[in-house]
């Protein structure tokens, strides 16, 4: 099976793709990784992509894309792959069902897990790390006993900057504006799976097996 997992941050996309890859026994292929290994092993076009990382500058599609088609090509992907932030654009999804349809494959499901804005910004901005030690909590889903205050070592707790509201909220404007394009893109094919994130994490992942099911028959 040949995935593309989609999701705004804060969605659960990490926390789904591990539990993927476990259970299917495919690759996890996250475009970062990607361009380590490519790096690491010194391949013409890690070499490539490193040029251009180490100037500062945006690695060009046509870099980006040939290492895709490296990864893909290798021996792990033979029984399918989860990509993971790839595509990011329209011409890379075009470049991307042109090399798999050279090597014979296609995208089979394109999974969206879908969660309302207002959700994200609940889960992104209640974020707080301990000035101390470094324990993270969430004011939802891990509170601390005492408010602003950590659990384990007494520290006072703060907000990155990262995570302030302003912040997450034009994150995810950023980030949903670059995926929508791309649902649709998989939406026309019939190959878009839309998932309730809202759900808890077993919920999500239950839906999945179901759509993953359908695949494999
Ligand atoms: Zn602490």
């Amino acid at each position: 099976m040949n995935l593309i997992l989609m999701g705004l941050p804060g969605a659960g996309k990490g926390t789904q793709a591990e539990k993927i890859v476990e259970k299917y026994g495919i690759p996890h292929i996250s475009t970062g990784d990607m361009f380590r290994q490519a790096i690491k092993e010194e391949t013409e076009l890690g070499l490539k992509a490193k040029s251009y990382m180490d100037k500062g500058e945006l690695v060009p599609d046509e870099v980006t894309i040939g290492i895709v088609r490296e990864r893909l090509s290798k021996d792990d992907c033979e029984n399918g792959f989860l990509l993971d932030g790839f595509p990011r654009t329209i011409s890379q999804a075009e470049a991307l069902e042109q090399m798999l349809n050279e090597l014979n494959k296609q995208i089979d499901s394109c999974i969206h897990i879908e969660v309302d804005q207002e959700i994200l910004m609940e889960r992104l901005t209640g974020r707080r790390i301990c000035k101390s030690c470094g324990a993270t909590y969430h004011l939802v889903f891990n509170p601390p006993q005492q408010s602003g205050v950590c659990d384990k070592c007494g520290g006072e707790l703060y907000q990155r900057a990262d995570d302030n509201a302003e912040t997450v909220q034009n994150r995810l404007e950023v980030n949903m504006k670059q995926i929508q394009p791309l649902l649709d893109f998989y939406d026309q094919r019939g190959r878009l799976r839309t998932v309730d994130g809202k759900q808890d994490i077993r919920e999500v992942f239950s839906d999945i097996e179901t759509i993953l099911s359908n695949i494999q028959n």
